[in-house]
């Protein structure tokens, strides 16, 4: 078995997201489960609309347009996400009445990115002829402790994580959600930006994985982000040392 984890800059348009099952798709027979972030740059989206809810302006109207025309692109149902589209709409309404957003909240609205993902992606595998679920990670025994916005995983995480796993089908490709955990008392909590990967790691540890393979949107590891700065080269050789540099000094590829 193998977990196969793809971040929101990888899933940011129909194109990338049916390059992403192509490649969950040669997978298929090392048993994949797929870990996703939240499309594009969904999260920033949602904290955008957070903040404007809390100054009295509540909506949807960016969110739901992105997700609307990707499902178009992909050629799947709308309604997949109509529900969640729902409440998420509802909360914001709520966080603009009560003038009040609590770090729990915050992490509740930003949970809707994955949840979304989770689910437009598995109906796009289904599309191209592989059976998914969406799973979302928290009702799969993903527990953390109450720091919202930075939460860890508590101790007896992976054995709740394999157990939850264990009650997925089979032979659905199990499609879930990156970032998001549940504390003790219910809430919803958040592992901190951009830590989707960590919920891959925990997840591919939890069940034993033979390998945890995160994709990125550039084909090495380069001089520099090439978002940041476009002459950035790719690397040809990488010692385990300078990688390990790398990653001390935060490059975010590792
Ligand atoms: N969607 C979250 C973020 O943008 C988590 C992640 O991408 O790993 O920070
Ligand atoms: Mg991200």
């Amino acid at each position: 078995m193998i977990v196969v984890k793809f971040g929101g800059s990888s899933l940011s348009t129909a194109g990338r997201i049916l390059g992403c099952i192509g490649i969950v798709g040669a997978s298929a027979s090392r048993d994949p489960v797929v870990v996703v972030s939240a499309l594009g740059s969904t999260t920033d989206m949602l904290i955008e609309a957070s903040r404007s809810a809390l100054a009295g302006e509540p909506g949807i109207g960016a969110i739901e347009k992105y997700h609307a025309g990707l499902s178009d692109d992909l050629g799947i149902d709308r309604r997949t996400i109509g529900p969640l589209l729902d409440k998420l709409d509802a909360i914001l309404q709520g966080v603009s009445l009560v003038r009040e957003l609590t770090p729990r909240t915050l992490d509740h609205v930003m949970s809707f990115g994955e949840r979304m993902a989770a689910r437009m992606m598995a109906a796009a595998m289904e599309g191209e002829g592989l059976p998914a679920i969406a799973v979302d990670s928290y009702e799969v025994g993903m527990v953390t402790d109450s720091r919202h916005g930075g939460a860890s995983p508590l101790p007896g995480t992976e054995a709740s994580l394999r157990e939850g796993m264990n009650g997925i089908p089979h032979g659905l490709v199990p499609v879930v959600t990156g970032f998001l955990g549940r504390d003790e008392h219910g809430s919803i909590t958040t592992l901190g930006r951009s830590w989707s990967d960590f919920t891959a790691s925990i997840l591919g540890a939890a069940m034993g994985a033979d390998e945890v393979q995160i994709w990125k949107d550039v084909s090495g590891v380069m001089t520099c982000d090439p978002s940041l700065d476009r002459r950035a080269l790719g690397l040809p050789v990488l010692s385990f040392d300078e990688a390990s540099e790398l990653a001390y000094y935060g490059a975010e590829v590792l």
